[in-house]
């Protein structure tokens, strides 16, 4: 019941100061962000690398509402994606975008600005070996962001999308992306969205993930299952098997810090799992979604207030 309360709050300049100035925040952050810096988030690629799973990289940001700011969040990419080639680390790690960090929600012109930032880091990774995966935000950025994918796709065809179940467009969008090269991350959707455009009951959103999913898998593309709940992944297994992919013609996908010991169990048994890493010092929106998400994030957080 909380959950819609924090996604609001989660755009709350007044609250993020007040959740930022508390002195108990940083370390239930730091369950969930790898670091305001790049560096701390380089070790943390390296030791999930060393265990066998792969990453994908966020540098944490969302809505930025000058050029200045978008243009920094690009550079900030691409020094990202120079330390992955330089450290050799290209080859297990990818990088995620939020498009609204690159200008797309900028009033004039914010589409062609984001695009044209983020063509530079696909660039980048490109040459560097490796791809860039669009995240999804709220349902007003989806036709923007797909229409940056197709141009990226032009010249970067790796360059992945992220697909939300609890919207009712998905399936469409699942029929048109289940083609050949496409990489498609499958999610359930983290931000609060009306009744016009979304599922409002959890149990229709994970009708849908599955609904998704079996898209995805029958499709020609490659399949990237975003989720944490054991049925969708023991559904992806059986639909994987169903439609005669082998472990690494899809892969699941899980965020920083969360079922760790589910992270490895999938990598250990020959699934390709790949982590979502985010850092940076924005990390307000990012932290918030994931308390939102689950009550259990939220008591933990919640008991770091008490003092003993
Ligand atoms: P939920 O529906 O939250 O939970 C279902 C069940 O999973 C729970 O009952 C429990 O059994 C298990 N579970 C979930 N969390 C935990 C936990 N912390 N510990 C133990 N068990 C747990 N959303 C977007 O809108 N846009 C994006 O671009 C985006 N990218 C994402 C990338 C990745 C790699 C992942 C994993 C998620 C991403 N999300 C994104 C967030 C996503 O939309 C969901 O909000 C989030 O993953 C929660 O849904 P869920 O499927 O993991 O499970």
């Amino acid at each position: 019941m909380l959950g819609p309360v924090l996604l609001a709050a989660s755009r709350s300049d007044r609250m993020r100061r007040l959740v930022a100035a508390a002195p108990v925040t940083r370390p239930v952050v730091d369950r969930f962000v790898a670091g305001d810096e790049l560096a701390p988030a380089l070790d943390s690629v390296r030791a999930l690398t060393d265990s066998g799973r792969e990453v994908t990289l966020d540098h944490l940001g969302e809505d930025v509402t000058d050029k200045a700011t978008a243009t920094a969040t690009r550079d900030a990419y691409l020094r990202l994606l120079d330390a992955l080639g330089t450290e050799g680390l290209a080859g297990k790690a990818e990088v995620s975008v939020k498009l609204s960090a690159f200008g797309q929600a900028l009033s004039s012109g914010g589409h062609d600005i984001a695009l044209e930032n983020v063509r530079q880091v696909a660039e980048a990774a490109t040459a560097a070996g490796t791809t860039v995966t669009l995240d999804m935000e709220d349902h007003t950025t989806v036709d923007s962001t797909l229409a940056i994918l197709d141009e990226l796709r032009q010249d970067h065809p790796g360059t992945g999308a992220v697909v939300q179940s609890y919207l009712f467009r998905t399936e469409d969008d699942c029929r048109r992306l289940a083609t050949p090269g496409s990489r498609v991350r499958l999610v359930k959707g983290a931000y609060k969205e009306p009744a016009s455009v979304a599922h409002q009951d959890k149990r229709e959103v994970d009708k849908a993930y599955v609904r998704c999913l079996g898209i995805l898998m029958a499709g020609a593309g490659y399949p990237m299952i975003g989720s944490h709940d054991p049925r969708m992944i023991a559904i992806g297994q059986h639909l994987a098997r169903e439609h005669g992919r082998q472990a690494g013609d899809y892969e699941f996908q899980m965020l920083f810090g969360i079922r760790v010991a589910e992270q490895r169990r999938l990598a250990e048994a020959g699934e390709r799992m790949r982590i979502y890493v985010p850092y940076g010092a924005d990390w307000y929106g990012y932290f918030m979604r994931r308390l939102a998400e689950r009550p259990a994030n939220l008591a933990f957080f919640l008991r770091s207030f008490v003092p003993g």
